[in-house]
């Protein structure tokens, strides 16, 4: 059984995240979405709501597990003997943040391997942080999030639509 973990802030996750995790799903046993507490980012959504808005988004698909960790990656899959990392790359801007992160990973911890998927075409211009720009000045976010997201967004964070 060969797993996988995709680590991210997912503030909030994105139709962009969710095709890279699909994808990702149907080359390993099991995938482990994996948001990360510790990031230095202040998030615009609390862990709890990431965690349901990601549980939501793929509750009809056993193969996506859904959890939160704290600190390192390589420690996190070390500690669950996880060998792959996914990762989504959208232009060469993501690769110079990405290849980094990757480079490091593999310093610390050589058995790890980082596998990036480019993302699909419709989705190069879709990030959390353009999802949250939008929110803030009430937008309109239905282009840019999975439905199940934009409803629970809408129930609780109303107040900036
Ligand atoms: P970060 O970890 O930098 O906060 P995110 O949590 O937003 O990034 O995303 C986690 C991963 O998903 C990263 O590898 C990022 O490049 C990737 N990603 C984000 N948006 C997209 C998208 N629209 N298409 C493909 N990959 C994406």
């Amino acid at each position: 059984m060969v797993t996988a973990i995709y680590p991210g802030s997912f503030d909030p996750i994105t139709k962009g995240h969710q095709a890279i995790a699909l994808r990702a799903s149907n080359i390993f046993d099991c995938l482990i979405i994996a948001i990360g507490k510790n990031m230095e980012k202040r998030c615009m959504f609390s862990l709890e709501e990431r965690l349901l808005l990601v549980q939501k988004t793929f509750a009809d698909i056993q193969k996506i597990k859904v959890v939160s960790y704290e600190g390192l990656t390589v420690d996190f899959c070390k500690t669950n003997n996880i060998r792959y990392v996914v990762r989504g790359l959208r232009s060469d801007m993501d690769w110079g943040a990405e290849s980094a992160i990757a480079h490091a990973n593999k310093l610390m911890s050589p058995e790890i391997e980082t596998l990036f998927l480019l993302t699909e075409p419709q989705y190069t211009g879709v990030s959390s942080s353009i999802v949250r720009e939008i929110l803030v000045n009430r937008g309109d976010i239905s282009a840019f999030v999975p439905d199940v997201v934009l409803n629970m967004i809408k129930n609780t964070h109303g107040d900036v639509f």
